[in-house]
């Protein structure tokens, strides 16, 4: 429920781009490399004073590489509903051969704005069970990605809720992946559910964000929401593919943090913190507003034996 730390309600752009600029700092962070195991201290040590249940979710994940030691961070905000939203990013980065990756979007900003979202949750009231969840191995460990060669850590926890009921009272999941491009355009998901793309696009044209989202066809794209979606559950993806020129600045070492803008955080906070406030019904529904399809890339499979911590 309430958080023990101070500030204020509402989601800050700066502070999150702040922390993806420090998560950034770590250098390139793959899985399984020492820079993540810095990385994840460094969360932990931010999400700690917020309140909320903390825990790690560790598990060796069989990558073509060989085993890879793999950990997602769960804050849970305990709520009396019975019922569940989860928001979710991934904070490792893609290990690229002869590159100085160090992924200030992709997977800085989904780092820093899960940081931030945290902090927003802990000072709300709000009946539901929020968790706030950064997952390991979203990218794969071979250069192209495939379905048992990616997203190892949303795999292993749909797996893990679905084995604990958490699944079943889960009203959502929104992943965040790719948003803090300052030329921000949303893609339109095809994976995404209907409600949550119709929810998204009728909160965006309330704030004055329409611009944001793409209108046209995307196709479906694979990330760490679609483990869930197979799984039966209510979730959507909020990704922005169309990094740089021709996509130039997506796994390259050209994603560095001059590309990253406050306001596009901003947006994307606003966004997401309304979607929470909708799903929990502290405010007016939305009746479902036009969709649209969306843009690409992503897919999946695969992981082992898992630990959970409590922190
Ligand atoms: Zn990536």
């Amino acid at each position: 429920m309430d958080g023990r730390s101070s500030g204020p309600s509402h989601f800050r752009g700066a502070a999150a781009f702040a922390a993806t600029r420090h998560a950034v700092s770590f250098g390139e962070r793959p899985s399984g490399s020492e820079a993540i195991g810095h990385l994840r201290d460094w969360i932990i040590s931010e999400l700690k004073p917020l309140g909320g249940q903390l825990s790690t979710d560790s598990f060796t994940a069989q990558t073509p590489a060989g085993p890879l030691p793999m950990v997602n961070i769960v804050l849970k905000f305990p709520g009396d509903s019975g019922k569940a939203i989860a928001v979710t990013g991934h904070y490792d980065t893609k290990r690229i051969a002869m590159v100085h990756f160090v992924g200030a979007n992709d997977a800085g900003s989904s780092t820093g704005f899960l940081i931030e979202f945290a902090r927003t949750i802990s000072t709300l009231k709000h009946p539901d069970d929020i968790y706030v969840v950064f997952f390991d191995g979203e990218e794969a460990v071979r250069a192209e990605w495939s379905d048992a060669d990616s997203r190892y850590g949303s795999r292993h926890l749909a797996a893990k809720w679905g084995a604990d009921g958490t699944l079943s009272r889960l009203k959502a999941l929104i992943n965040v992946d790719m948003i803090g491009d300052k030329d921000l355009d949303i893609a339109n998901d095809e994976n995404s559910s209907q409600s949550l793309r119709s929810m998204v696009r009728h909160i965006a044209d309330q704030l004055g964000y329409t611009k944001f989202l793409r209108q046209d066809s995307g196709g479906a794209i694979d990330d760490d929401h679609k483990p869930f979606v197979d799984a039966g559950v209510n979730a959507i993806d909020i990704i922005d593919l169309d990094y740089g020129p021709n996509g130039s600045y997506w796994h390259t070492a050209s994603d560095t943090m001059d590309k990253l803008s406050v306001h596009s955080f901003q947006v994307v906070g606003d966004v997401v913190l309304q979607l929470v406030k909708e799903l929990e019904g502290r405010t007016s529904a939305r009746n479902s507003a036009p969709t649209a399809i969306g843009s690409i890339v992503h897919r999946t499979r695969r992981a082992s034996s898992n630990s959970h911590a409590i922190l």
